[in-house]
């Protein structure tokens, strides 16, 4: 994968800052000291960086797969406060429908309430629980 073609996916923004521009960053080691060693993707606003993905293997597009496991971990990382606020938006949205039907249930009971209270109490037990025809 190019630096376009990564610039060009979708790379989510920064989990930290909101920042949208995040590359693909690279490290080498002592015995890899010319050639990456391993791909990981960084914030080009606060540096905050991905996990990092060791190059292993030996097939030709070692690179190339390392560095889609970089974004995948990126995006993944990135995708973790958008759900938490999806969630703490529908957990609002159950709380304010709970509230809402306590409030109707409540208000049901008082019309009933208030019905009945507006009846002959005496008759309202008598006429419980059986038909009488
Ligand atoms: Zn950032």
């Amino acid at each position: 994968m190019t630096n376009e073609a990564i610039e060009a996916a979708a790379l989510l923004p920064c989990p930290f800052c909101g920042e949208e521009y995040a590359e693909m960053s690279h490290y080498t080691t002592a015995s890899s000291p010319k050639e990456p060693a391993g791909y990981y993707v960084e914030c080009g606003y606060c540096s905050a960086a991905g996990p990092p993905f060791e190059v292993q293997g030996e097939m030709p597009d070692r690179h190339e797969y390392t560095k889609t496991e970089a974004i995948a971990a990126w995006n993944t990382r990135a995708a973790a406060p958008a759900l938490l606020e999806e969630g703490a938006r529908l957990a609002l949205e159950a709380a304010k429908g709970a509230a809402y039907n306590a409030y109707l249930k409540l208000s049901v009971s008082k019309v009933i309430w208030d019905a009945m209270a507006a009846l002959d109490p005496a008759a309202i037990v008598k006429g419980a629980g059986h038909d009488r025809d």
